[in-house]
């Protein structure tokens, strides 16, 4: 089965109004206002900061989406600071990222919270990037899967719909350290996701998934990442914030 490739930006907490419109403009230029990407098979979903969603999305070029980087576990009422899913839906925005590990790290946001998080925000009609990944220590102590299947499998409890899932594995020492997997790496563990997939959820779901991979991603990496069978794009930190992010979304051309 083909999955449509997926290449989602993560802009973290970088950007102000005008830098924002600065980089949106490059884009547009870059792919003549997106009609670069119209009908090809590519996704393309930007995950910007939330005071600046609403904007960033009449900015960017035709056909890129927007998502916010978190949001609340549940619905609107006294929970200062947070976003609500609702709000989301309200303010035109599809997408939001949940698990980040900058997320669970600096927030201390355990399996079950991002469990939860991704429940209500796929009860409330939004598609969810989910993160999951293994810290060094944990790698080196020959405990990625474990760690891996562990954080998919509290996600796969609560998802109804995997139509508007996308699975992330970003792998923690390879997050904003230039230091990016290798393909063959990389490729390992995507093809042990999707196996837990077909094991745990259904053979349909584990070929229809996208497994998309983050960690250091650039233009000069993106290709051979890109080639391997079950790499189905990228969630990008720095590079996204850069006029040559459009590179990493031509990798599609290698399916
Ligand atoms: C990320 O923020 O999800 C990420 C992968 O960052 P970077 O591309 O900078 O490593």
């Amino acid at each position: 089965m083909s999955r449509k490739f997926f290449v989602g930006g993560n802009w973290k907490c970088n950007g102000t109004q005008a830098s924002i419109a600065e980089l949106c403009s490059a884009w547009k230029e870059s792919t003549d206002n997106g009609a670069k990407y119209e009908g090809k098979p590519v996704d393309i979903v930007i995950g910007a900061p939330t005071l600046f969603a609403m904007s960033t999305a009449s900015l960017l070029p035709s056909g890129f989406a927007v998502s916010l980087q978190n949001c609340w576990t549940g619905g609107m009422g006294a929970y200062t600071g947070e976003i609500a899913a609702e709000m989301l839906k309200d303010a035109g925005i599809e997408w939001v990222i949940t698990g980040h590990s900058e997320r669970r790290t600096l927030m201390h946001e355990n399996d079950e919270i991002v469990a939860e998080k991704t429940k209500y925000a796929l009860s409330q009609g939004l598609s969810v990037i989910a993160c999951i990944g293994e810290k060094l220590e944990e790698r080196e102590a020959g405990e990625t899967m474990n760690v891996n299947t562990r954080q998919l499998a509290a996600i796969a409890a609560q998802v109804e719909d995997w139509s508007r899932v996308v699975i992330a594995y970003e792998p923690v020492w390879a997050i904003g350290t230039g230091k990016v997997a290798t393909p063959e790496q990389a490729q390992e563990v995507h093809a042990s996701l999707r196996a837990w997939l077909s094991d745990n959820v259904s053979t349909e779901v584990a070929a229809a998934t996208r497994i998309i991979y983050g960690g250091s991603v650039k233009p000069k990496n993106a290709n051979d990442l890109a080639s391997q069978a079950d790499i189905d794009g990228f969630l990008v930190g720095g590079a996204s914030l850069k006029p040559d992010f459009v590179e990493v979304i031509d990798a599609y051309n290698m399916k």
